[in-house]
């Protein structure tokens, strides 16, 4: 029997740009060609990915562009192939407050104290979970050096050969070269106890240092290629990107 699911009606491209120029603005730093290919990106993720709204919030086009936008911008140089484990992303208006403790390192959430959870990147074909008011307000403020969608989708890409150990499956990436390299800057970086361009809960463990310095990548990348160039060098090569030659951020 052929099943099909319900399609949506598709988001036009005019609604997608629409979108990105009000609230991603990592985009507006893109060379034409590549937010050409973050728009197909984007459009194919909101249009191949569950999506959910919960504690009263119901999703809109807007929520759903904005999120795929901020995911597809590791993924620029490759396709969605990294986040093909990734089946819904769930997104409730605020953030919430949790004790749970989960097992493992790096299981996704934050930390595993009482915190307020903005993000959660549940293992194997579990869900991206983020909180609606955290997303937009990193979105719209890159130069902040946080961005919640990059660190959890990182955490999915980490994810992708069943390890959240900090080393992500890329293909074409010389992981041999970029685990020397996490490993080295981890526990140095760690020594030292304080660091300019990484906030300090990089330092939780090898999958959150990959997470963190991968927001710092695509957000501030001329301040962490100053600061750490060994890093920005092994994550350019991860990601098969340049940001640092982006055009510079409008603050604002
Ligand atoms: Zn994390």
């Amino acid at each position: 029997m052929l099943w099909r699911r319900r399609q949506d009606p598709e988001i036009s491209p005019e609604v997608i740009d629409a979108v990105m120029r009000r609230n991603v603005g990592i985009a507006a730093r893109l060379a034409p060609d590549d937010r050409e290919r973050l728009r197909l990106l984007t459009a194919e993720l909101v249009s191949t990915k569950s999506w959910e709204g919960v504690s009263g919030l119901s999703i809109t086009d807007e929520m759903k562009v904005t999120i795929a936008a901020n995911a597809a911008i590791p993924i620029l140089a490759h396709d969605t192939w990294p986040y093909r484990q990734v089946k819904a992303i769930i997104v409730r208006p605020s953030s919430t407050t949790s004790n749970s403790r989960r097992s493992g390192p790096a299981a996704g959430t934050y930390t595993n104290e009482t915190v307020d959870i903005v993000g959660e990147a549940v293992p194997n074909f579990g869900p991206v979970a983020l909180s609606w008011d955290t997303v937009v307000y990193e979105s719209r403020h890159p130069h902040h050096g946080n961005n919640v969608v990059i660190h959890e989708f990182a955490h999915k890409i980490d994810m992708n050969d069943g390890y959240a150990d900090g080393v992500p499956p890329l293909r074409g990436a010389f992981l041999d070269g970029w685990r020397e390299v996490l490993n080295d800057e981890f526990e140095r970086t760690e020594a030292r106890e304080s660091d300019a361009v990484l906030r300090p809960y990089a330092f939780s463990s090898p999958a959150e240092f990959f997470a963190v310095s991968s927001e710092v990548f695509f957000c501030r990348p001329a301040e962490l290629n100053e600061a750490k160039p060994v890093l920005y060098a092994a994550l350019r090569e991860l990601y098969a990107q340049d940001p640092a030659r982006w055009r510079p951020a409008s603050v604002g």
